[in-house]
């Protein structure tokens, strides 16, 4: 059988660092590679061979409304027949930030870049030069893109490949890094404490996403915004993946809870590559060139992926649109969940609106480390049947499953009806053989 991903695999290996272009998606935590895509519509992704999957990674969280959606595809055309870029100010930039303002409750004023990475590396920055401070407050199993100074402890890809922490990080640079679990206010009252008048900033997933997901604890996200206030430290929530993901306007929407930097990416591109940071323009004004703090960038606010932002966020404004993304992403939860529990297969489900991840585990899982009681050789044979079913879930125990607005309810039901079907096949696998499970390719 001809098998083009495969193929694919084995040349990107010589060209191409592990073959890929960012770490999780080699799958190596499931025991095998992950299909070599061609073309995505809706909730289905297609791969090389012209096998069709329905797709819960969706681009790691941009695509809400699942891929190539018509109206999204149309704007991106019609923008690439004036000019990929010009490196100078256009309409397009002033219109997506406008919105961004308008939805954000917390931000005011608001840069745009290329990635989340970069959005919480110029937050941090920005951060230290408005408080003249140096620390940074972080939580294990967070992970706020690649920066040097913030991958202690990290969650995405490092948890998946059980990497504590990368070389080629000086010590220096992560002198001033402070790492706290996650969900617990008397470590961060501990930090304060112990580094008064020192910390800068405190940045913070605020539903956490790289560490699977796990929701904030009940006054957890308001204790920690009374905590920095009182320190004069700027709480900056890390809204990559939260952004217009679990409420229109983010999680502190959703919880109610205004920190006074934001950094955004993924949604707010809308499959394109874009990330912001914003917050008060108190603080926002120090940024070069209406403040002295520095940060550029050639191809920010480009033509063609603020055009897919502009689509995605108007469209994210649809009444009702939430409420029935969350009625679907709770009823496919529930059936999840409740299919390990009649297989008694050990599960807890963490779920926050349309993200949420199935954690082989029956410890609740509040931090990065319940997080790291789950079962991964059980994910791992998961994974691999489900694949195996056409059903594309993020390869990683420890990263969240997204549903769009393209997964129909009957979809939706049809994995959990599938599920039922290989968790009472996982249940009488012994664990030693759970390894070998849909081991072979194709
Ligand atoms: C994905 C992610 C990032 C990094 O964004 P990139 O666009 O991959 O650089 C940062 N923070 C959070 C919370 C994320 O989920």
């Amino acid at each position: 059988m001809k098998n083009s991903s495969v193929e694919i695999h084995l040349r990107a290996q010589k060209v191409i660092p592990g073959g890929v272009n960012s770490p999780v998606r080699a799958g190596k935590a499931v025991g095998r590679s992950v299909p070599v895509i061609a073309s995505g519509k809706g909730c289905y992704v297609t791969d090389v061979d012209g096998n069709q999957y329905i797709d819960f990674v969706g681009s790691w969280g941009p695509l809400i409304l699942g891929h190539a959606h018509k109206q999204v595809v149309e704007a991106v055309q019609k923008t690439v027949k004036s000019g990929l870029s010009f490196g100078l100010p256009t309409e397009r930039e002033l219109e997506l930030a406008e919105m961004i303002v308008s939805m954000v409750p917390s931000i005011e004023m608001v840069r745009l870049v290329n990635s989340g990475t970069e959005a919480t590396m110029s937050a941090v920055r920005l951060a230290r030069a408005f408080t003249g401070r140096n620390k940074i407050l972080i939580c294990a199993g967070g992970y706020h893109g690649n920066m040097d100074a913030l991958l202690a402890s990290s969650g995405s890809g490092m948890a998946t490949l059980s990497i504590p922490s990368t070389p080629g990080i000086p010590p220096s640079v992560v002198e001033d890094t402070i790492v706290v679990p996650y969900n617990n206010i008397e470590a961060v009252k501990r930090a304060y404490a112990e580094h008064k008048g020192q910390i800068a900033a405190h940045v913070i997933e605020p539903v956490a996403g790289n560490m699977g997901v796990v929701p904030p604890q009940e006054r957890y996200l308001s204790a920690l915004r009374e905590l920095s206030r009182k320190e004069g430290t700027l709480l900056i929530f890390d809204e990559v993946m939260t952004g217009f993901r679990v409420a229109l306007g983010g999680a502190q929407q959703r919880y109610g809870v205004q920190p006074d930097l934001t950094t955004l990416g993924k949604i707010v591109g809308g499959g394109m590559p874009v990330g912001a940071y914003g917050g008060r323009a108190e603080i926002m004004s120090r940024i070069a060139p209406s403040g002295d703090v520095y940060q550029a960038g050639t191809l920010s606010g480009n033509p063609l992926a603020t055009a897919a932002g502009i689509a995605t966020l108007s469209l994210l404004k649809t009444p009702k649109l939430y409420d029935d993304l969350e009625e679907k992403s709770s009823t496919f939860a529930e059936g999840i969940a409740a299919a390990a529990k009649e297989a008694r297969l050990p599960m807890t489900c963490n779920r926050v609106g349309s993200m949420m991840t199935f954690f082989f585990t029956d410890t609740p899982v509040t931090d990065f480390e319940s997080a790291k009681t789950s079962n991964t050789a059980l994910f791992g044979a998961f994974w691999r049947l489900m694949y195996k079913e056409g059903i594309l879930l993020p390869p990683s125990q420890f990263e969240a499953v997204f549903v769009s607005t393209a997964h129909t309810l009957p979809v939706l039901q049809r994995v959990v009806r599938i599920a039922e079907d290989i968790f009472a096949k996982l249940a009488e696998t012994p664990e030693s053989q759970l390894n070998e499970l849909g081991k072979e390719t194709n």
